[in-house]
């Protein structure tokens, strides 16, 4: 179906002109064109410009959006999410108010293995049901395409459980789904005391597993104190990268043990947190073509430190924000909102924040150049947003201002 978008009020095209991320400096940039119109061609864009000059024949059974009220952004790209978990931990969190301590919440049988817990539990029919509440939710709030961790399973048959969930609603859904192997999220508390074991499983079992089928794109893994040190992390990429697999890596969230230097190492395409790097960690990455990616409601859920990321993007790194969607620390996927919190509380302008979460985490996921910009030839995800201006959206928080949702040139109804 073709689709012709007229009169639209303004559009942030974020264009990066066939580069597959923009650098901290280009950030600024959104390429914005006012009274714009798109034409969308068997779901990709074909023609993108000002009203005034569009002159185009076009057939007279199109639809037609006549967006004179409205403001069109690319479909945001959340490039680091847990979607697929059960249960929740509200009761944690309540926990947290009256100033428990994590080890206190530990005791009380909280933190991320009661959701593994809980994940192990459920059947692949209830994983589905649990993510695709959520995954209609991002839909609806402006979120184009998603990657999905597993990673609460910690063995074999939940984590691949949850990789044939993640791969079926991939298989179902309208958006784009990315997904991406964590079996080194926590060690499980059956390795706990032997922890290289479990690697020697991920090497040695799941991952192989997960190659053969297909099952995911990416390899990830959780690289901090207590959890998988900058060896085994080291040993479970370079298994990985043998096999096909793209890396990413959750990087100097907690402490400072080099994982952002693993990460170049290991040529990852994305380090994500971040919040513990320093200039030394900033200074590698600008000799890297990583993409940093920030996680701003962790910080901000949390009431922890958030990642220098004006320095960041000061030194010319591209940086990506994305939600961490997740139940320990981040129950929220409104792109908005972790614009609004990267704006308020890292010092990020909203044209920075706009290139974080479309082209630059398009990028983090290796489809920059499918996605993540309106540009001619590319994936037609737009959405028309009911604000008078893109900082709007930003400013106006709290609140979902969709208008419409057109997913690969196919406007959805809710
Ligand atoms: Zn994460």
């Amino acid at each position: 179906m073709n689709l012709l978008i007229k009169n639209i009020k303004q559009l942030v095209a974020v264009r990066s002109d066939g580069k597959p991320y923009k650098s901290g400096t280009e950030m600024r940039n959104l390429g914005i064109i006012e009274h714009a119109t798109v034409l969308i061609q068997k779901g990709l864009f074909s023609w993108i410009g000002p009203s005034a000059e569009f002159s185009q024949a076009v057939d007279d059974d199109i639809d037609v959006i006549d967006a004179s009220d409205f403001v069109a952004l690319p479909g945001f790209v959340d490039s680091h999410t847990h979607t697929v978990f059960a249960g929740s931990r509200e009761n944690e969190f309540a926990m947290r108010t009256e100033g428990k301590t994590y080890q206190e919440i530990a005791e009380a049988g909280g933190g991320i293995l009661s959701t593994v817990r809980a994940t192990r539990v459920a059947s692949k029919k209830e994983l589905k049901k649990l993510a695709r509440h959520h995954l209609d939710a991002m839909l609806r709030q402006g979120t184009t395409t998603v990657e999905i961790k597993s990673g609460y399973g910690l063995n074999e048959d939940a984590e691949i459980k949850i990789l044939h969930t993640i791969n079926e609603l991939a298989e179902e859904s309208l958006m784009d789904i990315v997904p991406t192997f964590l079996g080194a999220h926590a060690i499980p508390h059956e390795f706990k005391g032997n922890p290289d074991d479990y690697v020697d499983l991920i090497c040695k079992r799941m991952l192989p597993y997960i190659a053969k089928h297909k099952m995911a794109k990416f390899c990830d893994a959780f690289c901090e104190q207590e959890y998988f040190s900058v060896e085994q992390c080291r040993k479970i990429f370079e298994t990985a990268k043998l096999l096909g697999f793209g890396i990413k890596i959750h990087a100097d969230q907690l402490s400072q043990i080099g994982a952002s230097k693993l990460a170049i190492e290991v040529g990852a395409i994305s380090a994500d947190h971040l919040e513990q790097i320093d200039d030394a960690g900033i200074s590698a990455l600008k000799h890297s073509e990583i993409i940093a990616t920030v996680l701003p409601c962790v910080s901000f859920f949390l009431h922890c430190g958030y990642p220098p990321a004006r320095k960041i993007i000061d030194a010319g790194i591209p940086l990506a924000i994305a939600s961490n969607f997740n139940p320990g620390s981040c129950m929220s996927y409104s792109m908005p909102l972790m614009m609004t919190i990267a704006c308020t509380q890292m010092s990020l302008t909203p044209e920075e924040a706009i290139c974080a979460t479309t082209i630059n985490g398009a990028a983090a996921l290796g489809l920059s150049s499918i996605l993540g910009s309106i540009e001619v030839g590319k994936q037609a995800d737009i959405i028309l947003y009911n604000v008078p201006d893109y900082r709007y959206l930003i400013y106006h928080f709290g609140t979902n201002h969709v208008a419409k949702v057109i997913k690969h040139g196919t406007y959805l109804e809710f």
